[in-house]
């Protein structure tokens, strides 16, 4: 195979291969803006590097001729004594990984081409900084020398200075120093021959791939662990040449809203990180129209051709070399759930995208995340300050300062905030556990806040007045005020605003338009067009799974077409709980008879509520599930009431005590979830589930329009169904009222044979919490704590199965179940009411195998119908 590919080449459409910086400079070069020239070598070496220990065949001789081929265009070689063609390493991968893998500058320096580029530049100063950086970025990224050693070095010969203070002198000081450095920590030379250089940095970014954040990144963002990286090879231009070059990031559009403008940070006489380190504070990018107006000129130029481009926002990375501008990166840019629906609605409206389109570019969990609520009236707490609102949300819990602190509270079960200065890489095990991240230094464009952004979790940076301390664990605000760590702090990353102590939250303006509101702002406006083009655009129907009437109407408001799940067990708790002794303690028909009798009313009631809140509409009733002991009291607690009561009164306890406990004892299992339950408990209990279904019909003939289904929990074999459902269906007849009459699917052995069971069924609802329990064997009770941690880390599975449908596994059974019981049925109506109905994936998933509708909690309606829009397409 080709492993190298000059960016003339490559396009956009190749990030597999090229990485997607690699696809993307390949684009811009071939769109004829300024990229210098250069080549990328494939992921696929990668892989082959990765998994063989060495490089493919071949590949030497590739960047061989593809580095001759860039020489002759430069007119110099790399590291040529006397005028040097320098180049760039950088990673880059198909998917964005943000500073979590290495990059190389100024390659082909050494103590020789030093003097030809101070030589030929006419600046010794700039010279001699590139070389020092080329010192501290290899010693760190592929020597493996700690880069603090070399930053401390930096610190003690500047002093009180900036890094722009430092001449060509102290540079060249400095590049002794690191090279003193260098040698003492590895027992060599800092390597001086620049293809050894440039071969051991492409090596270095090979192997950055499975550095320990990089692997706990994709983790988090569900990376393929297999994918490798790129690696890019790029002719040096240099933002370090004095005052009139610099360096800067930008978005196309703002990230945090979505509007249009200038969005960006522009660091004068400066290269590459320098400009996200938060080394030296940068200027707003509207700034360069002083400084150089035409690069500004330009630029904007640039962002709106890429714009037009990609049809979608953009960020990119650009360096202005002597006046010149350079582009140095371009990729669709993340952006903030907010920006997204207005962003995709915005480029509808500039006919640069259709409905369909608009559709794609957001997402469920973008939309769960603008129904977050948000900090109600602040007014009781003390604003602190206000920094830049970098990732939306509100968060409150304790501040602390270090990445292990966070990881350390959070696992007892502490919210906390994660305060620095800035955040680098190594922080991301804290920016996970953390309920928010602030800063005090960066912009949007900041690691922190690019980082937060993508997960969707609260971050305010770069607020400034913030004085953090991070080794006295402690920041101080203005007034003098010390939050140490521990301490509650607020931080809303809507506004930016950071509050001392917990502020109360209210409900987000998405979700009022949810409950009814108009929608009024652009963003609920951009939603509310968005929402009516996925309820155009999709086939699954959506229901809510609600067990009483304020749920039930609630998910009305939401748009559920009915309910997919109306549990009966809460309608036998509370005071109620007595009148269930009384049916487990009867002894005789007509003591078991009296409590069903007594319970009747009260159901009848229940239903009687749904069906008027969802009048029309469809409501699937499960009848009760759960082993009967949860409605009895703790086998514990009732054996020392007993013995206590025995103690105390000499003879006898309550007699009804007794009993009781000796009913929980009778009824004690050692695996309930696998026990009596469901529609064991029907054919066990006499009259149980006829009382059910009678209370059912008395409520249907109440309501106008009621539309009851009776399911059928926990069936394992046809005959289970058969017998229940010939009892239901002669009290239906009796009441004069009609019921389709359904099952569950949730133990394996219904969907092996869901062709027998859809005989007696008239629906089908997937329980896939049970399903996956039990395809698994995994206790759902239990599992999360014991193992499943380890079993993530493991890669065992990338995401719990009972958050998102297992698809080769749970999965399979159900398409068994929906082929084989249309076989029986061609009418049969299918659905799912496990966790999985809101989970987007799984949504997915159901519409691919041809489900009727999803049932979920009435929160993550509107998600399941957007999921259901894009599932469409
Ligand atoms: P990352 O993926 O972390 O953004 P990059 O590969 O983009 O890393 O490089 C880091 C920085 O170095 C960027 O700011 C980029 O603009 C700069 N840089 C990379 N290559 C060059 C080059 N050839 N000339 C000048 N600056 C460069
Ligand atoms: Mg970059
Ligand atoms: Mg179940």
């Amino acid at each position: 195979p080709k492993y190298v590919y000059d960016f003339t080449e490559g396009n956009k459409d190749l990030k597999d291969l090229l990485g997607g910086k690699g696809a993307n400079l390949a684009e811009m070069t071939n769109i004829g803006l300024p990229v210098p020239p250069g080549f990328t070598i494939t992921t696929e070496a990668c892989r082959h590097y990765l998994s063989h220990g060495g490089m493919p065949d071949g590949l030497e001789g590739e960047i061989g001729e593809h580095l001759a081929a860039l020489e002759a265009r430069m007119g110099k070689r790399l590291g040529q004594a006397d005028d040097p063609l320098l180049v760039s390493v950088r990673s880059g991968a198909k998917f964005s990984m943000p500073g979590m893998m290495e990059t190389v500058l100024n390659i082909g320096l050494n103590d020789d081409s030093v003097l030809g580029l101070a030589k030929q530049s006419g600046n010794d100063r700039f010279a001699w900084d590139s070389y020092r950086r080329l010192i501290q970025m290899f010693g760190k990224t592929v020597l493996g020398i700690d880069g603090e050693l070399f930053e401390d070095a930096m610190d003690a010969l500047k002093g009180e200075r900036d890094d722009t203070d430092l001449d060509a002198a102290d540079l060249q000081r400095l590049v002794e120093t690191f090279k003193g450095i260098v040698r003492e920590r590895t027992g060599r030379d800092f390597p001086a021959d620049p293809r050894e250089q440039m071969d051991l940095a492409v090596r270095a970014v090979f192997d950055s791939w499975n550095a320990p954040r990089a692997i706990l990144y994709r983790r988090q963002e569900r990376i393929p662990a297999d994918l490798g990286t790129a690696v890019n090879v790029v002719a040096m231009v240099f933002g370090n040449m004095g005052p009139d070059s610099g360096t800067g990031v930008a978005f196309t559009r703002d990230p945090g809203s979505g509007r249009q403008g200038v969005y960006g940070d522009y660091l004068r006489n400066a290269q590459g990180e320098d400009v996200v380190a938060g080394i030296r504070n940068t200027v707003p990018l509207q700034e360069l129209e002083t400084i150089n107006p035409e690069a500004y000129r330009e630029l904007l130029d640039i962002m709106a051709t890429l714009e037009r481009h990609y049809r979608d926002l953009c960020d990119i990375e650009f360096t202005i070399e002597r006046g010149k501008l350079w582009m140095l990166q371009t990729r669709v840019g993340k952006r903030t759930a907010a920006a997204a629906f207005c962003i995709a609605t915005q480029l509808v409206d500039e006919g640069l995208i259709d409905m369909d389109e608009a559709l794609t570019r957001v997402t469920g969990d973008q939309l769960a995340q603008l129904m977050f609520p948000r900090f109600a009236a602040t007014a009781g707490n003390r604003r602190l300050t206000t920094g830049m609102n970098a990732s939306p949300g509100a968060a409150a819990g304790r501040a602390v300062f270090s990445s292990e602190r966070a990881v350390e509270l959070a696992g007892q079960g502490e919210a906390v905030i994660l305060v620095r200065r800035e955040t680098n890489p190594d922080d991301l095990a804290g920016m996970i556990a953390a309920h928010g991240v602030l800063t005090s230094r960066g912009g949007k464009t900041s690691h922190a806040a690019v980082v937060a952004r993508g997960m969707g979790k609260t971050c305010v940076c770069g607020a400034e007045e913030l004085e953090v301390d991070p080794h006295a664990r402690r920041f101080t605000a203005p007034g003098g005020i010390v939050v140490n760590e521990g301490d509650v702090i607020s931080i809303d990353g809507g506004t930016g605003a950071v509050y001392l102590g917990e502020v109360p939250v209210t409900a987000s303006p998405v979700a009022r338009y949810f409950e009814g509101e108009p929608a009024e702002d652009e963003l609920v406006r951009a939603v509310d067009r968005i929402m009516t083009h996925a309820d155009s655009a999709r086939r699954l129907a959506v229901r809510a799974n609600a067990d009483t009437p304020e749920d039930a109407a609630r998910a009305r408001r939401y748009g559920a077409q009915g309910i997919g799940l109306c549990r009966t067990e809460h309608m036998f708790l509370g005071e109620r709980r007595r009148l269930v002794e009384d049916l487990i303690l009867a002894t005789t028909p007509e003591e078991r008879q009296a409590a069903l009798d007594a319970l009747e009313p009260l159901q009848t009631g229940d239903f009687t509520g749904i069906f008027t809140a969802m009048r029309g509409l469809p409501v699937t009733i499960r009848l009760i599930d759960p082993p009967l002991h949860e409605f009895l009291p703790d086998l514990t607690d009732l054996a020392v009431k007993v013995a206590l009561a025995e103690e105390r009164a000499g003879e006898g306890a309550d007699d009804r005590d007794r009993r009781l406990l000796d009913a929980v004892k009778r009824l004690h299992e050692q695996n309930p979830m696998l026990g009596l339950r469901g529609v064991r408990l029907g054919l066990t209990i006499p009259g149980l589930f006829a009382m059910q279904v009678r209370a059912i019909a008395t409520a249907a003939r109440r309501v106008e329009d009621a539309r009851a289904e009776i399911m059928i929990p926990l069936v394992g074999a046809v005959q289970e169904l058969e017998i229940v459902r010939e009892e239901a269906e002669g009290i239906l007849a009796e009441a004069g009222v009609e019921a389709a009459i359904g099952t569950m699917i949730e133990v394996p052995r219904a969907a092996l044979t869901a062709g027998q069971i859809a005989e007696a069924a008239e629906f089908f609802s997937f329980g896939t919490n049970d399903l996956t329990q039990m395809t698994w064997g995994f206790s759902r009770d239990d599992v999360e704590s014991a193992f499943f941690g380890r079993y993530l880390d493991l890669g065992v599975f990338g995401v719990s199965p009972f958050e998102s449908v297992d698809r080769e596994g749970v999965g399979r059974l159900m398409r068994i179940a929906v082929e084989e019981g249309r076989r029986t049925r061609p009418d049969l109506k299918l659905g799912i009411c496990g966790e999985h109905g809101g989970d987007p994936d799984s949504v997915h998933f159901c519409h691919e195998i041809g489900l009727d509708y999803v049932s979920c909690s009435p929160f993550r309606i509107p998600v399941a119908r957007l999921e259901a829009g894009r599932a469409a397409l």
